[in-house]
């Protein structure tokens, strides 16, 4: 469920009509809605309610400090995985207490950042990083608080970019040789066992795999339990999908996936952490963009936007589907045609849609891309000197700007020519 809804024709982000937006900022641009983001921030909290937990935001998702600053206010952590993205969570004024570090390649100097805030955990996924963020602890003079990932085997039936838990992907260590990275890690003096950590993909669109495993992590606690490691928090990682499509796609729903943490881990006694990204900012925004220009070709009618791949390159990286939405409603009884839907950039796989049932638009009329809010302006590039696209932010009746477009000037002075060519 969203709160972007046609009221009199006209597409609303809340009580805001979209065109109102386009015409202070310009297009395009990515709205947000804070309601929408509070109610999926609520649902997994009511999904894992009675069960003592954190819900960590995979800030990857959405990182603008206004979307961390309203979930950080309504109780979230944040799962992150770079120096950045702790600086991110920090200046929304999350506490390192909330902070779990994730990622395959933590520097020398994020781990030692991360330690500085009192990271609440670090996601150790190698035994190399084990022994460097106990040698950084001890060097200053403080122990690393730990889980490790480990890699169940487990096919998450998702895309092959985004699925992490098969042994052949790069992340985690193999489950089958937890035990004795486990007992190696009780031996670091820099280093504290606190918990198990897993996440086996993104975009799930099933249960199954996570009942598979979190049993796996389950049967991995009792084991390290009786080895006397103090397994007292599991973090169970983020991937449930979202629907794409308004039609013919259901996702399983955060209430059933707490059903399934309740079913496989919840008896252990542990904490709960969970990393959802993508459910909670997914289908809180949208990319609004303008028809430049209709072109009919032989047989094909291109609508040519002034939005690109560089500005949701989801299409043409995952071949990802995103309902385009036209924000002013066609009349009653008009019949919707085939389009191509492109961006401006020189290349072919600069295409949003090929063949999409879409009424008649003319130059000038604005379309909305549903489901951008999740690694949408995240994933943004310049390319082609393209500024990068400004965010909004909307609460009832009433929208920020969150990050303003900047200026060619802006960008261009990023850059600057040595000396020796005078
Ligand atoms: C990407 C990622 C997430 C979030 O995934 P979503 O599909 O956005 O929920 C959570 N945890 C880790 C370790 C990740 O890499």
């Amino acid at each position: 469920m969203d709160h972007f809804t046609y009221r009199n024709g006209i597409l609303h982000a809340e009580d805001v009509a979209l065109p109102e937006i386009a015409a202070a900022v310009g297009t395009p641009f990515y709205v947000y809605s804070s309601a929408t983001l509070t109610r999926h921030y609520r649902v997994f909290e009511e999904a894992l309610a009675g069960m003592d937990h954190l819900i960590c935001y995979a800030m990857k998702a959405n990182s603008n400090l206004a979307v961390l600053k309203l979930l950080g206010d309504l109780g979230a952590g944040m799962d992150v995985v770079s120096g950045g993205e702790i600086a991110r969570a920090q200046a929304a004024g999350v506490p390192g207490s909330r902070i779990v570090f994730s990622g395959v390649g933590k520097t020398r100097a994020e781990i030692a950042q991360a330690l500085s805030i009192g990271i609440r955990q670090f996601n150790v996924e190698s035994e190399p990083e084990l022994e460097a963020i106990s040698e950084i602890a001890t060097a200053m003079g403080t122990s690393a608080p730990i889980a490790i990932r480990v890699n169940p085997d487990v096919d998450a039936k998702t895309h092959a970019k985004i699925a992490t838990g098969k042994s052949e992907n790069k992340f985690g260590i193999p489950i089958t040789r937890a035990p004795e990275v486990y007992a190696r890690a009780a031996t670091l003096p820099g280093i504290e066992v606190i918990g198990i950590d897993v996440h086996i993909g993104s975009q799930l669109t099933e249960l199954a795999p996570y009942e598979a495993a979190f049993t796996k992590v389950a049967d991995l606690t009792r084991t390290l339990r009786a080895a006397g490691h103090d397994i007292r928090r599991l973090d169970l990682g983020g991937g449930l999908g979202i629907p794409y499509t308004r039609t013919n796609e259901a996702p399983p729903l955060p209430f059933d996936y707490g059903e399934v943490v309740r079913r496989t881990v919840g008896d252990l006694g542990c904490q709960i952490e969970i990393e959802p990204g993508r459910l909670i900012a997914g289908n809180a925004g949208l990319l609004v963009s303008e028809v430049l220009y209709v072109k009919e070709g032989e047989g094909r009618r291109f609508l040519i936007l002034d939005a690109a791949m560089n500005d949701l390159i989801r299409p043409a990286m995952y071949d990802a589907h995103h309902d385009v939405l036209p924000v002013v409603e066609a009349a009653p009884g008009i019949a919707p045609e085939p389009a191509d839907i492109v961006g401006p950039v020189c290349e072919s796989g600069d295409t949003f849609a090929k063949g999409r049932a879409m009424p008649p638009l003319a130059a000038g009329a604005l379309v909305a891309f549903r489901s951008a809010g999740a690694y949408g302006a995240v994933m943004a590039s310049e390319y082609n000197s393209r500024p990068l696209v400004p965010e909004v932010l909307v609460r009832n009746d009433h929208f920020d700007v969150v990050r303003a477009r900047p200026s060619i000037e802006e960008m261009l002075s990023r850059d600057t020519i040595p000396s020796w060519m005078g």
